[in-house]
């Protein structure tokens, strides 16, 4: 019962782009990458990324949620993968059974994984969490002395990583990173007056691939740079990267709009002229926010053109003026037609919000293309 033909309103995901991406992270930084697939791969899609990126040999994955870890899992694939986020006791057992490195935040979580692995009679592999500013999970850097020595005094926990996470490091100029730097050295430090074996230390997200060196360590965990966007739109680029995604659609329907009219819910819009209107099959229910409601823009024949009107939940309209425009039409939504470009960050702008909630907003309603 598959359809034959899908809607038309999609999102193209170019691999060739995603691998070139992680090629030029990994000549940038000359150390192992764990990609970050988390959040449905930034919108990519969680599993077809994550088989890219491992096909494009990508050393590690890392995802938020054990879920996440579960689905790759299922879906084949055999790398490591780190799951980033707090663990629920209850849930320890299933990240030992799918093989899946679990985030220890604290003494209590440590003693937890450790009576799970125990039960099971297999060792749980680890990483250890370190807060160094971020004040979101993990001990903190200057009170973590007796959680690390636990952790290497374990028997049933292996502990492969130290880890912590930057606040700032979008902004080159914060002094907060050469903070966290040096609180995560003193913390790893321990490791060095235990006598015990220095495990993987991973530190830089995208913001510290670009911008901070000493971040990168013995691994990088890039998120939102695998996908082509920079953490903030006014990063310098320092890194090669192009945008992986579009989002695209067809015009569903044409019709002239008499001058004084109104558009959409609340009659919000009407023009003092006559004017040509165009209906695109895509709304707030796909994740394309409804704040674009009047201030939006798309691109239809290379040219840009705004949204007039409230975005409905599957549908919004879109002026042309006098312009041609037919049924079927494509529309670009994010993304390049005829030289003109919509980018994720101009997206963002135009209603306040940063590329990372653009991308993880686009749902599940909307078909993935693999290009
Ligand atoms: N590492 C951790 C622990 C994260 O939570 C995230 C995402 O928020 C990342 C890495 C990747 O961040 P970015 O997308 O900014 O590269």
């Amino acid at each position: 019962d598959r359809i034959v033909v899908q809607r038309p309103t999609r999102i193209e995901v170019d691999l060739d782009r995603l691998a070139g991406n992680l090629r030029a992270i990994r000549d940038h930084v000359r150390v192992p990458v764990m990609g970050i697939v988390k959040a449905n791969a930034y919108g990519h899609g969680l599993v077809p990324v994550a088989r890219h990126l491992v096909r494009s040999g990508v050393d590690q994955l890392g995802v938020a949620f054990l879920e996440e870890g579960i689905a790759l899992r299922r879906a084949g694939i055999r790398v490591p993968i780190l799951v980033l986020g707090g663990i629920f006791g209850p849930q320890i057992a299933e990240f030992i059974d799918h093989d899946l490195e679990i985030t220890v935040s604290s003494l209590d979580k440590l003693r937890q994984v450790e009576a799970a692995a125990e039960a099971k009679g297999r060792k749980a592999v680890a990483h250890l969490k370190i807060d160094t500013g971020m004040e979101r999970v993990g001990v903190h850097s200057y009170s973590c002395a007796a959680f690390i020595e636990a952790a290497v005094a374990s028997r049933w926990c292996e502990i492969k990583g130290v880890y912590s996470h930057l606040a700032c490091s979008d902004d080159p100029a914060s002094p907060m990173t050469a903070r966290q730097v040096e609180r995560f050295a003193e913390a790893c430090a321990h490791f060095d007056r235990l006598g015990a074996p220095m495990p993987l230390r991973h530190l830089a997200n995208s913001g510290g691939v670009l911008h901070f060196p000493e971040t990168w360590l013995d691994m990088v965990r890039p998120g939102i740079l695998l996908y082509g966007v920079a953490p903030d739109p006014t990063a310098r680029m320092t890194v090669p990267v192009a945008p992986v995604l579009s989002l695209k659609s067809q015009v569903v329907y044409f019709k002239v709009v008499k001058a004084g009219n109104t558009v959409s819910y609340g009659a919000t819009w009407s023009s003092d002229h006559d004017c040509r209107v165009v209906t695109i099959p895509i709304g707030y229910g796909d994740g394309y926010s409804r704040a674009l409601s009047s201030r939006g823009e798309v691109l239809i024949r290379g040219r840009r053109y705004p949204i007039v009107g409230r975005v409905c939940m599957d549908q919004f309209m879109v002026n042309i003026e006098r312009d041609t425009a037919y049924n079927e039409d494509e529309v670009v939504l994010i993304g390049e037609q005829g030289g003109e470009r919509i980018s994720v960050d101009s997206v963002a702008a135009t209603i306040g919000t940063i590329a990372y909630e653009v991308l993880t907003g686009l749902n599940e309603r909307i078909p993935r293309l693999y290009i």
